[in-house]
């Protein structure tokens, strides 16, 4: 039997069973075996000692960004969004069905995003698809194609060529979806509620904040959950924010309902009583909210209430988010954080008493759950060599002049952050390079 390529030796690294000292041996772009930290000899020169200050993650998974390409490239990109991915430690990304042109709601636009992806990526991308009214026929061909699952929005989403759907359209994409065997993504927010809430307007967030009330995402996610148990179709709603949905959610748990759901760095490190006049880097929808709804979503997480933590990286040129002179009405709403997460995340979950063992579930295992990756997201026999080394106790002050987005205005801008990304394996190949390793992935077929 041939001998391993790499040899990674550290003092923590961090499995599914807990963080220990470990030698990783890879074979093949896989994890081959876990050993004790001195046991197994790698081939010359290709062993791998981290400092003592180092930890190893698995890389992380992200299932919640939006790339853009093609069609509005100027807002993002693969190889600018996957090199910020690969910088952060995030190993896997899933691309949602829009922003790009078309959106990804057949497999002739998944195969569009698929070449437009080729040859340009420094991680792991999969696709999500997505459904908009009268689009459900296309379903099994998108699924066939390898789309992870599909997405859709309860209310506008901000570009006309992906509208919402009712409640009728949301039960028949899941019913399709029930048949088909794939999840339902929701983004989940009550166009009613946030429709007969006063409109955002001017430069002060508190305004912003009232125009998408937490009732909103409440009757959404009860929405959804009637859908799912209808239907019996396994849903997953997006970027929660508002604590006040968490009781739902773990009742329709209890009855059996097939439900998950995500949060997002923002949601758990921001504010909304921090937010200055006009500072549209901080909107997105929906919104950051005070700070006692942060540390309820902070308690769900802990309870396991609350699957993972993604970013819902959705960028845009920075004209679109100074429109109205900071004028939160009238800005476009998303957050840039794919190359922050981790260590955003970190910075917040270290003070709350949360291990690298809870961010690695959070970031990393719990998403690739959800996307049935099941080679991805864990240090284990038989999975991905996706690896991170990871300086815990290091840490920097954020430039927007070290990022790799496209466009580097971001809410982070200045502050101290927890941890260091130090280097990325990609199926064992360095990730962090000029050189793009990654590879376009297709939903993987039951029984891997
Ligand atoms: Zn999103």
């Amino acid at each position: 039997m041939a001998g391993p390529d790499l040899v990674i030796r550290a003092r923590r690294v961090v499995t599914p069973g807990g963080t220990r000292p470990a030698a990783v041996v890879i074979r093949d772009g896989t994890i081959a075996a876990i050993g004790p930290y001195d046991a197994v000899a790698g081939p010359a020169g290709e062993t791998a000692i981290l400092a003592d200050d180092e930890v190893l993650l698995p890389g992380l998974v992200d299932t919640h960004v939006h790339v853009n390409e093609p069609g509005r490239d100027h807002w993002e990109g693969f190889a600018s969004a996957t090199r910020a991915a690969a910088a952060g430690g995030i190993t896997t990304i899933v691309d949602m069905p829009l922003n790009s042109i078309p959106p990804t709601t057949n497999a002739g636009a998944l195969r569009i995003k698929r070449e437009a992806a080729a040859g340009q990526v420094h991680v792991d991308v999969g696709f999500w698809g997505g459904a908009v009214p009268g689009s459900a026929v296309w379903l099994p061909g998108l699924h066939a194609a390898g789309a992870f699952g599909v997405k859709v929005f309860l209310i506008d989403s901000g570009v006309p060529e992906f509208p919402p759907l009712d409640q009728a359209g949301l039960a028949s994409v899941m019913a399709r979806a029930a048949e088909l065997g794939t999840v339902v993504l929701v983004h989940a927010e009550d166009a009613g509620v946030v429709a007969g809430a006063p409109p955002a307007a001017g430069p002060g967030y508190g305004s912003f904040l009232r125009s998408r009330p937490a009732a909103a995402e409440v009757a959404a996610v009860a929405a959804v959950i009637e859908a799912a148990q209808a239907t019996g179709a396994r849903a997953h709603v997006l970027h929660l924010s508002a604590a006040d949905a968490l009781g739902l959610l773990t009742a329709a748990r209890r009855d059996g309902v097939r439900i998950t759901a995500e949060t997002c760095p923002h949601y758990l490190a921001l504010a909304a009583e921090d937010v200055p006049d006009g500072a549209t880097e901080f909107k997105c929808c929906p919104p950051i909210r005070e700070r006692a709804n942060s540390d309820r979503l902070w308690q769900a997480l802990a309870e396991g209430i609350i699957d993972c933590v993604v970013s819902d990286h959705s960028p845009c040129p920075p004209e679109l988010k100074a429109r109205g002179g900071g004028d939160f009405g009238a800005a476009w709403g998303g957050i840039s954080s794919l190359q922050l997460a981790l260590p955003v995340v970190w910075t917040q979950a270290r003070r709350r008493g949360h291990s690298l063992d809870d961010v690695a579930r959070w970031m990393a295992a719990g998403p690739a759950r959800i996307a049935g990756l099941d080679g991805k997201g864990r240090i284990e026999p038989g999975c991905d060599a996706d690896l991170v080394v990871f300086a815990p106790d290091d840490g920097f002050t954020v430039d927007p002049a070290r990022l790799y987005h496209r466009h580097r205005l971001t809410p982070y801008a200045g502050q101290r952050l927890d941890g260091v990304v130090r280097w990325t394996w990609l199926r064992g190949e360095p990730a962090c390079g000029s050189r793009p390793v990654g590879r376009g992935l297709a939903r993987e077929a039951a029984g891997r």
